[in-house]
């Protein structure tokens, strides 16, 4: 924990941002920057290719401002895709990334953000959670949502995926089935960690059974070779899938071009995307259509402001999402986002609803398949301290 709450009127007075500007003045003075890090149990493990979920270990941050105020952001820790783990991502945040903020005015949040990538290589989860935090705390001293912040929406109704993980098809298409009835169009298959035969028949029997009217893609998390893709991706075809996610390892950007090739199923890049370079690159190779962008990869929401703002000008599908899982402060960020995306046509993922209990009061909700974003200022939720406390490790 950084604070500089308990200072007397008189140090308060004297605080002096890095470049030597007093700061007496400033409206939104940060005055306290808590790293804190939590297990959220799932309702039930979530299976994919290279990982086995069952509690998610995410990262809070909570920024306070001198006039009371207070931002909240959230980073799931992601061992296998951006490769931070917790304590780490606490101790970039203590040691790196608070000493930054403390003294400084929130409302200049672009210029303090811009400070992290030369202090801090990487730690884009550490990042986002702290943009995410001053975000909400400049949207709630404005009055604005963070949407706002990011240019006011273009969209308010989102139409949320949602995931399939069981181990047996019959039980993914009992879980598909049920949630077809209680609204959701849109199901994203795990694929990768089976036969490429047993899962190409396992996608078309999802699609048998839900029907023409939904859309399906599927997921690999990395975790194909390129003949099995390719395979997978023959048999597959008449499953219609909307997309194939990242068939291949995150640094195979060489295979994915050659697999975009040969394959009639438009290729999503996730594991490979650890920032706006690796979109451009991978569009210039000709490896993807499309690019899934998550907070905890960019860094926050304004670099994956940036990332979407890239991937339109280039032509490239869109899909933006939460890492399994994350509370309803994540899910509003993206809930945000997607309403201010220049284009949303391979959709969004939220994934609170996969928690055993949110942290928030006021946790999103997902009604007859749609997601609406949160309407209060900043993010728009209202974090349950007590539940933050019960959840937090020691
Ligand atoms: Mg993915």
């Amino acid at each position: 924990m950084n604070d500089l709450s308990k200072e007397t009127p008189k140090a308060v007075n004297k605080a002096r941002a890095a470049d030597g500007r007093a700061l007496e003045s400033s409206p939104l003075r940060i005055v306290r920057v808590d790293a804190i890090p939590v297990a959220l149990p799932l309702k039930k493990a979530v299976v994919m290719a290279g990982e086995r979920i069952e509690r998610s270990m995410n990262l809070l941050v909570r920024v306070e401002a001198g006039n009371g105020l207070v931002g909240w952001g959230e980073a799931s820790s992601a061992p296998v895709m951006t490769g931070d783990l917790l304590p780490g991502m606490v101790a970039a945040v203590d040691q790196r990334l608070a000493p930054l903020l403390l003294g400084e005015d929130a409302l200049r949040r672009a210029a303090l953000i811009r400070r992290f990538d030369a202090a801090l290589v990487g730690n884009t989860g550490a990042k986002c959670a702290v943009d995410m935090a001053l975000a909400d705390l400049v949207g709630r001293h404005l009055g604005v949502s963070v949407a706002e912040l990011f240019g006011g929406p273009v969209r308010e109704e989102l139409v949320p995926m949602y995931l399939l993980g069981n181990p047996k098809v019959e039980d993914d298409i009992a879980e598909a089935e049920r949630e077809l009835a209680a609204g959701w169009r849109v199901f994203k298959l795990k694929v990768g960690f089976k036969a490429p035969l047993e899962e190409a028949a396992a996608a078309l029997e999802v699609r048998r059974c839900l029907g023409d009217d939904v859309v399906l893609c599927a997921d690999a998390n990395a975790g194909m070779t390129f003949a099995n893709a390719r395979l997978f991706a023959e048999r597959a075809l008449d499953a219609r899938l909307l997309f194939l996610e990242q068939p291949l390892g995150s640094q195979d950007f060489d295979g994915m071009a050659a697999l975009a090739k040969v394959c009639a199923i438009p290729l999503n890049g996730d594991e490979s995307i650890a920032g706006v370079r690796d979109i451009q690159t991978l569009h210039r190779m000709g490896a993807i259509q499309g690019a899934n962008i998550k907070t905890i990869k960019m860094g926050g929401m304004g670099p994956a402001v940036d990332a979407m703002t890239i991937c339109s000008a280039l032509g490239l599908h869109i899909n933006l999402a939460c890492k399994v899982a994350e509370s309803s402060i994540a899910a509003a960020a993206i809930a945000h986002l997607g309403s201010v995306a220049p284009n949303l046509d391979w959709g969004l993922n939220v994934t609170q609803h996969y928690l055993a209990e949110d942290l928030c009061e006021n946790a999103l909700q997902i009604e007859n398949g749609l997601l609406g974003r949160p309407l209060g200022p900043g993010l728009g939720v209202m974090v349950s301290e007590e539940r933050v406390a019960r959840f937090r490790i020691p």
